[in-house]
């Protein structure tokens, strides 16, 4: 596709498009910019209003950090690491505060993340007990422990809005309240149809729609040969609680408690620490749940900051809800056949790439090899 010039461009007619963004989440925000910021032609397309609460990708913070067990993701996040220097440079905007994070619990992930940072090259610091609670009293520490500076909180509301801003100031179009209702898939083209009854003929849609990926590209990439991982929908539901404690004496963290699961936390500037238990929410239909929280998770979650929060009041939970789009083995799923491109299988953990993951799908839209982990 050739390059239009540099600078602000028109607002692209559906006759000159050479993509469909479908999702107006983190990363179908990320694709857009980066097809924008190369100069294709593109239209983003979401159900919901702009910043909407319904989907995966709300809210005012998210973490980022280094901490995988995995090599591969390690990797990612060392390039999202600079993708988001670049994108606060190109935004000018402050999008992610280094506040560094701290991992803490069972050994032998403690051990494994260890052993991945370490082969990745990344610093970090394994600490005692009596260490760690010196450094954050916020915390109550088990286990094995360890902090990397390389890390920190997202400003992800923020985030999706410098993306967007930055898509249409290289001329994509952004549609909001826009439902697509169906693709009809030509082979070297896509018709996409719109509630708004008009139809778009395209080379190329990226269908960056998260939880809804089974309900709509299921089938086409079906029609192709090509079937997409089982994606089990979640409702989860972290909480915000008031802090005792000054902003800063909150890293991002994550706990692999001894006795089992996943929890993170991180502190939101002006509503709290938000704690949440990873990916253990009821499967739900994203067009049809009711938000309403499960009380015996509640509970769970006040009992386990009580004991393991100390930094902040346990009593007064703000309760979010948000879906998790999860894949078998929780690794994303990015991949085209012909002229359509899928992006989903986040799992609770795709916000700290988004720029790469935009950089990926552009690639992948303009003709570029699948990752392989994330193919189909
Ligand atoms: C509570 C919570 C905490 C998290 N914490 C972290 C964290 O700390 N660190 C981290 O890295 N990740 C975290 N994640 C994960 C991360 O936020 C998600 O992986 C990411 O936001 C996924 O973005 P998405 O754009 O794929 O999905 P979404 O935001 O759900 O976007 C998909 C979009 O597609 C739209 N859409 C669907 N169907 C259609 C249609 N037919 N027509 C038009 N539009 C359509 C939807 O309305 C939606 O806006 C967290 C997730 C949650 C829910």
């Amino acid at each position: 596709m050739p390059h239009a010039p540099a600078g602000r461009r028109s607002t692209p007619s559906t006759s000159q498009l050479d993509h469909v963004v479908i999702g107006g989440g983190v990363v179908g925000a990320a694709a857009a910019r980066s097809l924008a910021a190369r100069g294709e032609q593109v239209l983003l397309v979401e159900q919901h209003d702009r910043g909407h609460e319904h989907g995966s990708s709300h809210g005012a913070t998210r973490i980022s950090r280094m901490g995988y067990t995995e090599p591969d993701y390690v990797t990612l996040t060392q390039r999202a690491w600079d993708a988001w220097a670049a994108l606060e440079a190109a935004s000018g905007r402050t999008l992610l505060d280094r506040t560094g994070a701290v991992d803490h619990g069972r050994p032998e992930v403690i051990d494994a993340i260890a052993h991945a940072l370490e082969r990745a090259g990344v610093p970090f610091e394994r600490l005692d007990l009596d260490e760690a609670a010196a450094r954050w009293p916020g915390l109550a520490f088990e286990g094995h422990v360890l902090a990397h500076g390389t890390a920190g909180r997202i400003r992800s509301a923020e985030t999706i809005e410098a993306l967007l801003d930055l898509a249409a100031s290289d001329g994509a179009a952004l549609r909001f309240g826009v439902r697509v209702t169906g693709l009809d898939d030509h082979g070297d083209t896509v018709t996409v149809h719109l509630d708004d009854g008009i139809a778009v003929t395209t080379p190329s849609v990226v269908a960056a729609v998260g939880s809804w990926a089974p309900t709509l590209v299921g089938e086409v990439f079906a029609g192709r040969g090509a079937s997409l991982p089982a994606i089990r929908v979640t409702q989860e539901q972290p909480a915000h609680f008031p802090s005792h404690l000054p902003d800063d004496a909150w890293p991002s963290f994550v706990h692999y408690p001894l006795d089992g699961g996943d929890v993170y936390g991180l502190l939101t500037p002006g509503e709290g620490v938000k704690v949440g238990f990873h990916g253990i929410g009821p499967v739900v239909d994203p067009d049809a749940r009711d938000r309403t929280p499960v009380a015996a998770e509640v509970e769970r979650l006040q009992a386990y900051v009580a004991r393991f929060v100390p930094g902040v009041d346990a009593t007064a939970p703000a309760l979010i809800s948000c879906l998790y789009d999860n894949s078998p083995s929780d690794d994303f799923v990015m991949d085209r056949r012909g002229p359509l491109t899928v992006a989903t299988g986040f799992s609770g953990h795709g916000f700290k790439f988004a720029p790469v993951l935009g950089e990926m799908l552009a690639d992948l839209a303009t003709g570029g090899v699948p990752h392989p982990r994330f193919a189909l």
